[in-house]
């Protein structure tokens, strides 16, 4: 049987399809694997959440500016930044399911796994003790927690010395000793580890002349890095400040399941924040409150997020964490946020042989600036819209409707203009109102159908209003505006419409949370 999880996730994409939000990319010629199109009302929701990052990025800090670099880069550029030697996947196979997998995912879900054995521990010794419950104290004498605490220590350090020394058959053995099984077959029957590297790469300049290689970038990072002191002396920014750039990379992702969680051809939305050494930490835990509170101001339950620090850092990070999500196949990572030191401006200074510094007056010295990165993936945060949002209910007439409860100010269309019949002057007097509303809002026109079927297919796309115009509203001004989510319907005067939209439609509503 499949898992409710499974059907969840498999509702949720032939939705996106059925209603123009994602297709699979070329997919007349049966579709390329982990590559998706966003349709119309796909690339509106898109653009919403662009705009709301970028606003709350850049408009709404005096110390941050915005940069679009290009896709292509020098090459030497990723041998700086480490990816040509070290933008590796460890992969094994499950020799009887076929599948392949992440060796390190495998062994972090493992840990995943022993992690939950202890907040189940928690969670009940903290009810057994009320308010004197002292959580630290708990974990380092109850004999069971502690053993679970040593066991996920013991796998941390070997798992990490195991990536940095490149040593794969210890990381194939730290598999087998843990007894993992494929989460599909259960099989335990693994090839060996091998490594991969995730960067796409091509040509520049014709194949007869000698021709560069060439890659697409997997990170929008490295173009605001190169381009550090560009910005800094043409914007005469000081210390602390933030670039931030949101746009295309592209991943030689191996597994790629889980529809647009990991694909090939995804967006980044970035910002490096440039510090002084030894603030790092600060502002560091500064934007994990900041990042979070701009999810939150969107209105999805706080539940449905979570921190999780890393353990086993990065060489270059001196501290890590990401945002995970409750998506519907459990919380997995939504966004990073990595203390990155000095390590990316450092190793350009030293493959460029130009200084990457910023003199800083106060000081009166010059130095490398400390960097802390914030990183979402664009497609996983729509991702976490669309499963958080959809539901299928059965209303009290026992018909039912699926309904993408979006906040406001990311759905597509803000408002659909709806006569009530496609008569009487009612045609006319809806687009009137459209032409009153559609410079400020994204408005949808409908007249085909009965009305119920009409405010169906909004609930479906996510539209919080429908403002209907019927026979009445010829003779006494007022409309009728339907809320997606109470269904209530209230009777405003027409030139009340925009005001209702504005107080709850408009992205500042958001921005005023953060
Ligand atoms: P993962 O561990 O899931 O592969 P990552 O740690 O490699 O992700 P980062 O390099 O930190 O990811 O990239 C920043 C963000 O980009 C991630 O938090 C995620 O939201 C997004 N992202 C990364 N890989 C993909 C992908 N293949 N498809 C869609 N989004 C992605």
């Amino acid at each position: 049987m499949e898992k409710k999880d499974d059907v969840q996730l498999k509702k949720i994409i032939s939705h996106a399809k059925e209603y123009g939000f994602i297709f699979p990319s070329s997919e007349i010629y049966d579709g390329l694997g982990a590559v998706y199109d966003y349709g119309q009302n796909g690339v509106e929701l898109k653009n919403n959440i662009k705009s709301y990052w970028w606003k709350a990025m850049v408009q709404m800090h005096e110390n941050i500016v915005g940069i679009d670099a290009a896709i292509f880069m020098h090459p030497t550029t990723w041998k700086a930044s480490g990816h040509v030697d070290a933008f590796i996947d460890p992969l094994i196979d499950n020799k009887d399911s076929k599948k392949r997998y992440r060796a390190d995912t495998l062994v972090e879900d493992h840990i995943a796994k022993i992690e939950a054995k202890v907040s189940k521990e928690v969670s009940k010794a903290a009810k057994r003790f009320g308010d004197d419950f002292d959580e630290e104290k708990f974990k380092s004498t109850h004999p069971r927690v502690k053993q679970y605490l040593e066991k996920i220590n013991g796998i941390n350090e070997r798992l990490k010395n195991t990536i940095e020394s490149g040593n794969l058959s210890d990381l194939k053995d730290l598999i087998t000793e843990l007894g993992i099984a494929d989460p599909i077959s259960g099989s335990k029957n693994w090839t060996d580890v091998r490594q991969f590297n995730l960067m796409f790469n091509t040509q520049l300049g014709s194949l007869d002349e000698g021709a560069d290689k060439i890659y697409l970038r997997p990170e929008t990072a490295q173009g605001i890095f190169v381009n550090f002191l560009n910005i800094q002396k043409s914007g005469r920014m000081k210390i602390p400040f933030g670039i931030a750039q949101i746009g295309k990379v592209f991943r030689n992702e191996i597994i790629a399941r889980q529809f647009i969680f990991r694909m090939k051809e995804f967006e980044q939305m970035e910002m490096q924040f440039f510090v002084k050494p030894g603030e790092e930490l600060e502002w560091y835990e500064k934007w994990k409150e900041k990042r979070m509170r701009w999810h939150l101001a969107l209105g999805i339950p706080k539940e449905k997020y979570r921190f999780h620090d890393h353990l086993n850092l990065a060489h270059y990070a001196n501290a890590a964490a990401d945002i995970e999500f409750d998506f519907p196949m459990g919380f997995k990572e939504l966004e990073g946020i990595h203390s990155r030191t000095d390590f990316d401006l450092k190793a350009h200074e030293k493959y460029s042989g130009k200084k990457l510094q910023f003199f800083d007056p106060q000081e009166n010295k010059s130095y490398i600036p400390y960097v802390v990165e914030t990183s979402i993936g664009l497609d996983r945060m729509f991702l976490a819209l669309l499963t958080s949002t959809y539901y299928e209910e059965t209303l009290e007439d026992g018909s039912r409707r699926v309904v993408l409860s979006l906040p406001p100010a990311m759905a597509p269309y803000k408002v659909a203009v709806l006569p009530l019949v496609r008569k009487d002057g009612l045609p006319e007097k809806a687009r009137e109102i459209m032409h009153n509303l559609k410079f400020e809002f994204n408005c949808q026109y409908d007249e085909k159908d009965a009305i119920g079927r009409r405010y169906r297919r909004q609930d479906a796309i996510g539209t919080p209003y429908c403002v209907t115009i019927d026979h009445q509203t010829l003779s006494d001004g007022k409309v009728t505006i339907r809320d997606r989510d109470s269904m209530e319907q209230q009777r405003v005067p027409v030139e009340n419409v925009k005001e209702t939209l504005r107080k709850s439609v408009s992205v500042v509503n958001l921005l005023r949370k953060l």
